[in-house]
């Protein structure tokens, strides 16, 4: 039996619109790698949906006057439709609030407890008397202990990043009511006893022979300190209900359910395509790729594992494939200072695949990388529109102007046809294996290199002045390079989808969904292929003038008051 992919990214939060180094982080490069999959004939399913409880929604639509059902209904539709945007292909995109999530999480959770990893804990927590409930997380604000902001959190400070414990704030109050009428109160909570799981943990991460060595490291770095009991439950009431008695004021921790969601959304997508889930996560031939920031990495190669392993519910994932982060402008993203470019308004500022382009070439694979706006337009002006653009542009015109718009029949193949040929191939070969070594941003030069090789073909023959000697000899090099551009835009499809479907159209090859990765190795554009008109072949993409770049600028100096 051939191996498919399960490929998930992260899930976003679903509080408010996510900016571009959260796409660049997971969402993106999930998409490309599970298009290039698609291409090169794979069985795949790509999952993901917006994560939805938590103390964090509970307060925001305390904020908005709404419930929390409302206000993640109202994200929920925002980011999807975002994403739909930036062509992120994904066959489910779910949400954790729904009931598939609630009713597995509680079934991981039984079966977690009935092999024996579920503890129970008395715990101190602040309860407003006011409001006569318990106040976890954000409920609680306070004076940080270590650095004395005023508005620290019950979990963290957000001024010094210094993790907190409700009771370490200092003149604590309550975020609902705004009174310090707090008392702390011993209540029962459900913890996952990870510590019973490290021998097993630490086998299967060792046997992972692919995993880059610095997450590997870091997982065994972990386990080696001492894996400890991770409480999973929270006294909210927007989240999925804990199914034991006693329990019934309580929800699970939303770090429990949410990962729960990659199950839950492949569930949701094989009821409606009538397959058993069991195939994507219990069985030897399903390869399950998580991609993900490296703030989750830890999250992803410990507990998510140590939650699968305590229930015997599903396999463990093939790949934790991480990424670094994207700086803006040598500056970190951050909602509090308003730095940063959001996935919404950047579509409004430019096309899709100009985003997807510059920062799958940016992709911070190893290291955090920058978005610079000045290389941004470079990339754009220098790749897309000069190399990539321009070539399409010229070849189909060419092709208009002296061939009635049909790609010309070819004579023989010279040995230059022939060279270019291959290298056309393996060109091919190489950006598959790099896909498959996960080397995201070298596939991507490999292809744009492919363009490159095709002016230098197209150039060095010269059809123009070929044409008025040899118009057969000028037709098989316009044979060729038609060749060489359907090549071209199968290797760059997964990175920019719609810029790849124009070519195709443009070439009269149809749909590029039904397109196979092996074409791009032969020439499949036939001698007679009408191609589109002259009228109907607008550029591919347009230069981005210094007059773009200096307001994007404006507008994102202006937002955050530099
Ligand atoms: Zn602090
Ligand atoms: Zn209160």
């Amino acid at each position: 039996m051939a191996e498919r992919f399960l490929v998930t990214s992260a899930l976003p939060y679903v509080n408010g619109v996510k900016h571009i180094g959260n796409v660049v982080g997971s969402l993106l490069p999930a998409d490309v790698f599970a298009r290039f999959l698609r291409l090169d004939g794979r069985e795949v399913l790509f999952v993901c949906g917006t994560d939805e409880h938590g103390a964090p929604i509970e307060v925001a639509a305390l904020k908005e006057g709404i419930s929390p059902r409302a206000y993640s209904d109202k994200y929920a539709e925002i980011q999807r439709d975002i994403y739909v945007a930036w062509q992120l292909s994904f066959d489910r995109f779910g949400r954790t609030s729904e009931k598939t999530n609630h009713e597995t999480t509680q079934e991981i959770f039984l079966a977690d407890r009935k092999n024996g990893f579920i503890s129970e804990k008395s715990l101190k927590m602040p309860y407003c008397l006011n409001d006569k409930r318990y106040l976890p997380d954000r409920f609680i604000e306070g004076v940080c202990p270590v650095c004395g902001y005023d508005g620290a959190r019950g979990d963290q400070c957000e001024k010094c990043g210094k993790v907190l414990d409700p009771a370490d704030l200092q003149e604590p109050f309550c975020t609902i009511c705004g009174k310090r009428d707090i008392e702390f109160r011993d209540t029962k909570h459900l913890f996952l006893d990870l510590d019973k799981l490290s021998g097993e943990l630490k086998a299967w991460i060792l046997s992972r022979e692919d995993w880059p060595d610095n997450a590997k490291k870091f997982a065994l770095g972990w386990i080696k300190d001492g894996l400890q009991a991770r409480c999973i439950t929270r006294d909210l009431e927007w989240g999925v209900k804990v199914p034991l008695p006693g329990y019934e004021a309580k929800v699970f921790y939303v770090w429990f359910d949410a990962p729960i969601g990659y199950i839950s959304f492949t569930k949701e997508w094989c009821a409606q395509n009538g397959q058993d889930w069991n195939r994507w996560w219990n069985d030897s031939d399903s390869k399950i790729v998580h991609f993900l920031g490296k703030d989750n990495v830890a999250f992803h190669a410990i507990i998510w594992p140590g939650m699968l392993l305590a229930s015997r519910y599903a396999q463990l994932p093939h790949r934790v494939q991480s990424y670094e982060f994207l700086n803006l402008e040598g500056k970190k993203f951050s909602t509090s200072r308003k730095w940063g470019i959001n996935s919404d308004e950047a579509l409004e500022w430019l096309p899709v695949d100009y985003w997807r382009y510059y920062l799958m070439s940016i992709l911070p694979e190893h290291s955090d990388s920058d978005f610079s706006l000045t290389e941004f337009q470079k990339a754009v002006n220098s790749d897309l529109n000069d190399t990539w653009g321009n070539l399409v542009h010229r070849c189909l015109t060419f092709i208009n102007a002296n061939y009635d718009g049909v790609v010309p029949s070819p004579g023989a193949l010279t040995v230059e046809d022939e060279a270019f040929g291959k290298q056309i191939a393996s060109r091919a070969e190489k950006v598959r294996e790099l896909f498959y070594a996960y080397k995201l941003q070298e596939a991507l030069r490999e292809a744009l290199a492919l363009a490159r090789d095709a002016n230098k073909y197209f150039n060095d023959a010269a059809p123009w002045k070929l044409v008025k000697e040899d118009k057969a000899r000028a037709g098989t090099v316009l044979y060729v390079t038609a060749n060489a551009i359907k090549s071209a835009a199968l290797l760059l499809a997964p990175f920019i989808p719609s810029s790849s479907q124009k070519v195709f159209e443009y070439l009269g090859q149809g749909q590029l969904q039904g397109a196979k990765w092996s074409d791009a190795s032969g020439f499949t554009v036939a001698g007679g292929t009408k191609i589109a008109s002259k009228d109907a072949l607008a550029p591919l993409f347009v230069k981005m003038e210094d007059g773009k770049v200096a307001e994007i600028r404006a507008k994102l100096e202006a937002r955050s008051g530099a």
